[in-house]
């Protein structure tokens, strides 16, 4: 006979899902209604409303795209590329990379802009790009790289596109609800992001906002969106301003109860606060790893809060480190990607799960593994050193 499946409460404090929050959760659980009920269109508009506070973004075409956050990156891409479109893409990580692959599956050219993995994008080599390139029409990039813990300038090289007439992309999938994102002061055109980091909502939402450039380069495009799904102007008419909405494809409803309760908790935490609380459980983390003797791979300048790489100390099993961390305390920290892989750890702290009970945990647990399996960590410092941050 098959059984319901019980899943071990776990501490999430890897590169997402982060932890959701009870409220989050238990508002999965209210009554499904139709897509179409009035009640129901009436929380749409709550939602765009909640996304444009905390885009900080006046953009009506503002919405969360019914899938995770690669989707919303493919729906960036393919509604604002066109083939023979020229597109800067910058790579210091693994999903410059799917920028790039989602650039030439639209038809486009990706001009590349690589940064070694851990550093920042480098702006004065994107306006080299820019000089080599006069016919590119779009940069796009990624403000926090996941897979190396490392945060761009974006305000910087969004006003760089807008001084070369080219519209941006900007995957914010880690950063919306962490650290500070301006989409109207900085002029972003299109930015994506995700409800699993530090909206701390469950995964396969992907809340979006287009700018004035980019609608009206999506109205006057001359070939048809290649993605039927994720064709803005179909979903327009489904997630649209008046009340008359179209059937396009039915939102999951359930998890929209859950976006907007991450989205009312944000707004009354208040985003300037939400950003302050990542970057305090943050020094406290850091504080509790260097004394133990740990070292952090990202330069303190471009360090993300809500997620940050530790190196690897030498003979230590990466694998087995984190297999104890689960097995014995119930967390998940997240291994290296790509180049970091084997060499870094990463440990997430967001939303719901950057606190400091998070914290003094992740300390002890690493700790006692670490010591377990005969590392040189200073022992009994750590939980001191991260308390000292918080008094
Ligand atoms: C997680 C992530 C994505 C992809 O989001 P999914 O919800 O996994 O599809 C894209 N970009 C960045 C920077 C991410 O961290």
């Amino acid at each position: 006979m098959s059984q319901s499946f019980h899943p071990s409460q776990r501490t999430l404090m890897g590169p997402g899902p982060s932890d959701v929050s009870p409220r989050v959760l238990e508002a999965l659980g209210r009554p499904t209604i139709g897509h179409l009920d009035p009640e129901f269109i009436g929380l749409m508009d709550e939602i765009k409303g909640l996304l444009q506070y905390a885009f900080k973004t006046e953009n009506e075409l503002t919405l969360p795209v019914s899938a995770p956050g690669s989707a919303g990156m493919e729906a960036c891409f393919v509604n604002l590329v066109s083939p023979g479109d020229k597109v800067i893409v910058c790579q210091n990580g693994v999903f410059g990379g799917r920028m790039k692959e989602n650039v030439e599956r639209a038809g486009g050219t990706a001009v590349m802009v690589e940064d070694e993995w851990g550093k920042p994008i480098d702006v004065n080599k994107v306006a080299d790009a820019f000089a080599q390139h006069p016919d590119v029409s779009i940069l796009a990039f990624v403000h926090a790289e996941t897979s190396t813990g490392v945060e761009s300038d974006a305000k910087a090289l969004c006003q760089l596109a807008r001084d070369n007439d080219a519209l941006t992309i900007v995957d914010t999938v880690t950063s919306l609800g962490g650290i500070e994102i301006d989409v109207d002061g900085w002029g972003i055109d299109a930015v994506y992001s995700g409800t699993q980091k530090c909206l701390s909502c469950v995964p396969g939402i992907s809340p979006v906002s287009f700018g004035p450039r980019a609608v009206e380069r999506i109205s006057s495009r001359e070939h048809k969106v290649q993605s039927w799904f994720l064709d803005m102007q179909l979903v327009m008419g489904y997630w649209g301003g008046n009340t008359k909405r179209a059937y396009h494809h039915t939102a999951p409803v359930n998890a929209m109860y859950a976006l907007h309760e991450a989205l009312v908790m944000l707004k009354d935490e208040g985003l300037e606060n939400a950003w302050q609380r990542h970057q305090l459980h943050h020094k406290a983390l850091v504080a509790g790893l260097e004394a133990m003797g740990l070292s952090m791979v990202v330069a303190v300048e471009s360090r993300l809060p809500q997620l940050n790489l530790i190196a690897i100390p030498e003979g230590v099993d990466d694998a087995v480190v984190r297999s104890e961390l689960l097995s014995r305390y119930n967390l998940e920290i997240g291994a290296g990607l790509g180049a970091l892989a084997g060499k870094a750890w990463r440990i997430g702290l967001m939303g719901h799960a950057c606190n400091q009970t998070n914290v003094l945990l992740c300390l002890s647990a690493l700790e006692s593994v670490l010591a377990a399996q005969g590392a040189a960590i200073n022992q009994g410092v750590a939980v001191p050193a991260a308390m000292a941050v918080y008094s």
